[in-house]
């Protein structure tokens, strides 16, 4: 049940990662119903996160103002109004170019706009993120250019893959990053990585927010 799952969930990161910092658990909560996020915000739950805008148009108003609502998936440009000012976090800046439209509406709005920015640590075709090699220098400029955006970390989506090796070195690839812009003096206090199939190992690596659906939610339909 929902709330077994939850408390067996904070049981797990009560300890924070390998680092002792506290995690932040985001429910990823595409497919269910408001009435369902409802009753895990109401078990515990202080994050909950959809992937598609029209989801979270759909849901947001009906969602419990306690908890705190974030964006995970890809966003589009051109869909960017709908969740400027309404989520807390967009966990999904992959392009400058989005960074750019973030930045736009976030001065008409009269907002600023908290982010993580989007690093495909495994250089996979199929998914958005600027990599590894030019990560520094597209964080710098977005810093320097887009002043209505506030970058609070970074974020990865790991390759579909049970290989441990593989999935410790990215994830360790993402925390060297991630310390290495601190250590320039950015103010970074969120390294999203880690899901159903492999957030203990992603918390075990330095991860201090962990995305998970089916570990809360149960399966999807
Ligand atoms: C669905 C989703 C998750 C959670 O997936 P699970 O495997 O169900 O934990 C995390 N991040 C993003 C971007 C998602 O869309």
């Amino acid at each position: 049940m929902l709330e077994e799952r939850i408390k067996e969930v904070f049981e797990i990161v009560k300890d924070g990662n390998n680092l002792g910092e506290d995690i932040t658990v985001v429910g990823a909560s595409k497919t269910m119903s408001a009435e369902v996020i409802n009753s895990a915000i109401s078990c515990g739950l202080k994050v909950v996160a959809e992937n598609r805008v029209q989801e979270f148009r759909e849901k947001s108003e009906l969602i419990s103002p306690t908890a705190s609502q974030h964006f995970i998936g890809h966003l589009q440009t051109n869909k960017v109004k709908y969740l400027v000012g309404k989520v807390d976090l967009i966990h999904s800046v992959d392009s400058l170019h989005l960074a750019q439209e973030i930045d736009r509406v976030a001065l008409n709005k009269g907002v600023k706009q908290d982010v993580l920015i989007e690093i495909n640590v495994g250089g996979e075709l199929s998914k958005s993120g600027f990599s590894l090699d030019n990560a520094l220098e597209n964080i710098e400029k977005i810093n320097l250019e887009y002043k209505n955006l506030c970058i609070k970390g970074l974020m990865a989506m790991m390759p579909k893959s049970d290989d441990e090796k593989l999935l410790t070195s990215l994830f360790t690839k993402m925390r060297a990053l991630y310390d290495e812009c601190n250590n320039k003096g950015y103010n970074f206090t969120y390294l999203s990585m880690g899901m159903s199939n492999d957030y203990k190992l992603a918390i075990k690596c330095g991860s201090n927010m962990i995305r998970l659906g089916r570990t809360i939610f149960g399966e999807r339909q």
